[in-house]
């Protein structure tokens, strides 16, 4: 499932150099994921790194874009070109 990044956020500019996959970019008024490059940061961490270092928490699931774990890691290999285990 990719995240999203909600209302709460303050523009603070610390999440986006922490994904691994780019995902992160500032929008018309907050910050932005786009979905088709947030792959939880499985593959490449334990634990998203957005949420991680987000200082308001306004980072969450988004269930408009549900993914399992394994399709995750399909949409890690086809952003990075590394095969990974599941
Ligand atoms: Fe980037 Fe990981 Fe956050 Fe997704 S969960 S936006 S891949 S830092
Ligand atoms: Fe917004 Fe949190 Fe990212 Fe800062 S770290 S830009 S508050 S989502």
């Amino acid at each position: 499932m990719a995240l999203i990044i909600n209302e709460l956020c303050v523009n603070c500019d610390v999440c986006a150099p922490a994904c691994p996959n780019g995902a992160i970019s500032q929008g018309e008024t907050i910050y932005e994921i786009a979905p088709q490059k947030c792959t939880e940061c499985v593959g490449h961490f334990d634990e998203p790194q957005c949420i991680e270092v987000c200082p308001v928490e306004c980072i969450e699931l988004d269930p408009a874009h549900p993914e399992s774990r394994e399709q995750l890691l399909i949409k890690y290999t086809l952003l990075t070109g590394v095969a990974q285990c599941a």
